[in-house]
Order: C-alpha cells, then sequence, then structure tokens
C-alpha cells in the first residue's frame, strides 16, 4: 500500500512529487504516456521564474524530477491502462499490475491536438508549436501561421501579432466556433490574415529540420499551394487524459477533471493537479503551482487518517 501515487510527469506531477517526497511520504510517480508533459514539446522556456537566462524545456522538467528523486521520490515508466477508485483505498493497473494507494494525485496532463501530418511530430520545437505564450517569441519579424477557428486560436493569432511580420490564420471551415468577441478583435488586427476553408496538407522541410513552408489546399475549389512559413502553431483543441477515470471522477463534458476547491475531486484522497482541470492557464508555473497544493492537501488528508 503506497501513501501517495502520483500520475504524470510533467511540471504539476513533479512539483507534487518534490512536495510529497520531502514530506515523507515516498511517493510513485507514474510517468505516463508523454514523460516529461508539455515542457518536453518545447525548447526554451523564458518565463518560468528563476531562471534569467531561459531554460531548455526538457532540461527544466528533468531537473524537477531530479530534484523529487533526491528527496525520495520513485519515478517510474509507465501508464495506468485501469483505475478503480471505488474503495476507500485506490488502485491503478500498470503493465497488467494493480497497485493500492492511500491518495492519488492525477496530474496526467492535457495533450494537445495534433493535426496528423506527415512531417508534424518531426518538426515540434522546430518550428511546430501548440503553444504560442511559449514560443511566440522566438518568431520576432517572421512569418506565422496559427490552425484553428476557436477561442485559443483567435487569442493566440492575437498574440502572435506582438511578434510576427505577419499572422496567417487559417481555419478548415468559413464559420467559427470562436466566440464573437474575440473573432471581432482578431478580425480587427490588420496584422491578422484569415484564410478560411483551407486545409494544411503537409510541414516542411525536415530535411533542415526547421519548418519553413506548409502545403496548403482550399476545400471549394481544391487549389492546392506551398506557403512559405516560419512558425506554425496548432490551436485545434486539447484532450484531457482522463479517459481511464471515465464514469468513476466527475468531469465536464470535455474530460476535464472538476474542481471541487483547492486540489480536490469529487473523490475524497484523489486530488487534480495542471492541465488535466485547468483549461484556462495551462502554464508551466500554474501547473507547478497546482502540484504544490495537491502534494499539501494529500498530506493533510494522510496526516489526517493517521499515516
Ligand atoms: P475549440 O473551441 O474546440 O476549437 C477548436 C478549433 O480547431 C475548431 O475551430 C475546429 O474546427 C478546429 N479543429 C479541430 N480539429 C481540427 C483538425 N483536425 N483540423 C483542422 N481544424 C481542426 O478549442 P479551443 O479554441 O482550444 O477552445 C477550447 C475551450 O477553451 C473553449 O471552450 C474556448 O471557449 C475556451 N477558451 C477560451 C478563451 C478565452 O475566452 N480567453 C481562450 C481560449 C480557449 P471546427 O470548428 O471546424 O470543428
Amino acid at each position: 500500500m503506497r501513501n501517495v501515487i502520483i500520475l504524470g510527469s510533467g511540471c504539476a506531477g513533479n512539483t507534487a512529487a518534490i512536495y510529497t517526497a520531502r514530506a515523507g511520504l515516498k511517493p510513485l510517480l507514474l510517468m505516463g504516456h508523454e514523460p516529461g508533459g508539455q515542457l518536453s514539446l518545447t525548447t526554451d522556456v523564458e518565463n518560468f521564474p528563476g531562471f534569467p537566462e531561459g531554460i531548455n524545456g526538457p532540461d527544466l522538467v528533468e531537473n524537477m524530477k531530479k530534484q523529487a528523486e533526491k528527496f525520495g521520490a520513485e519515478c517510474e515508466w509507465g501508464t495506468v491502462s485501469e483505475a478503480d477508485l471505488s474503495g476507500k483505498h485506490f488502485r491503478v493497473k500498470v503493465e497488467g499490475e494493480w497497485i493500492h494507494t492511500r491518495t492519488l494525485i492525477i496530474a496526467t496532463g492535457a495533450s494537445a491536438r495534433w493535426l496528423g501530418l506527415p512531417n508534424e511530430h518531426k518538426l515540434i520545437g522546430h518550428g511546430v508549436s501548440s503553444c504560442a505564450t511559449c514560443d511566440g517569441a522566438f518568431y520576432k519579424e517572421r512569418k506565422i501561421m496559427v490552425i484553428g477557428g476557436g477561442d485559443s486560436a483567435m487569442e493566440e493569432a492575437n498574440f502572435l501579432t506582438r511578434f510576427g511580420s505577419e499572422v496567417t490564420l487559417v481555419h478548415r471551415r468559413d464559420q467559427f466556433r470562436a466566440s464573437k468577441i474575440m473573432l471581432d478583435r482578431a478580425r480587427a488586427n490588420p496584422k491578422i490574415k484569415f484564410m478560411t476553408n483551407t486545409v494544411v496538407e503537409n510541414v516542411y522541410d525536415v530535411s533542415k529540420n526547421l519548418v519553413t513552408g506548409v502545403r496548403l489546399r482550399n476545400t471549394k475549389s481544391n487549389e492546392a499551394w506551398d506557403q512559405e512559413v516560419d512558425g506554425f502553431f496548432l490551436a485545434i483543441g486539447h484532450i484531457p487524459n482522463t479517459k481511464v477515470f471515465k464514469g468513476q471522477i466527475e468531469t465536464d463534458a470535455e474530460g476535464y477533471i472538476i474542481s471541487k476547491g483547492g486540489a480536490r475531486t469529487n473523490i475524497t484522497g484523489v486530488f487534480h493537479a495542471g492541465d488535466v482541470q485547468d483549461r484556462t492557464y495551462r502554464q508551466a508555473i500554474t501547473a507547478s503551482g497546482a502540484g504544490c497544493m495537491a502534494a499539501i492537501e494529500a498530506e493533510r488528508f494522510l496526516e489526517a487518517e493517521g499515516h
């Protein structure tokens, strides 16, 4: 029987591991299917406090893991395939084996939705990004493209006009899911060019390890063409990683965990941390803060239970 199992190895999970390990709870952290979380998909992080020169994303998250291990956290590879949250204690199945725990911290994050283009994944961190806040500043006076028709796409396109020489917003339809106010704001921005009824067929250039352009197609005319691009930003939504808890933990319609205050979920002893609950801020620093909150809640819960 474990005191604490933490699911997820992004900023939220690792920070929860640092705090619970330092409190002597010997947490087990299961790293999940995207070890390091969203930070492992970026290059330089310039807005995490404490690093005036910036820090490489994967290095930052690896440092957190080392810090947690220093205090006795066990970080193991593995993804939960099943979970049972019905009893007083909880159990999760990893690689075919059930592990039991008194508290569970769910820090499984939300994975960015990708287009599934042939070269897309090879160019992540080299021009392909799913986070304008993280990577926008690298595209000063460069050509930027944003994909999507929701609020995120509008927000990111507007934000990216601070940096880019031009921002093209590409959307597969001519109707927008975005709220009127966000759409109007983007439309009023002279640096944003809208390109509707357009899909992306590929992104180049893997041989240069850098985004240099994209292949586009107009869905009405079927015309296809190449366009030069330096920064290619996807804003087509995120998918919270809560599938294994479906029907057990309270989520909203899209699968984000509903907070019951602090880091609490509807199940006593099960806590949330990071993007798995947060659809608004989604920053490394807010995820770390949430991991700290979940750890403190778990610690207090165990103490009250006499462990
Ligand atoms: P979203 O509302 O689900 O929009 C996703 C967009 O991506 C849609 O326009 C969709 O196109 C497009 N898309 C999805 N899959 C695609 C694919 N395979 N190829 C091309 N396009 C694709 O997601 P979101 O914009 O991230 O917003 C999520 C939630 O957060 C919303 O509730 C939103 O209001 C909220 N949010 C609020 C703010 C704010 O108020 N400041 C900012 C950001 C997000 P279709 O329309 O054709 O399906």
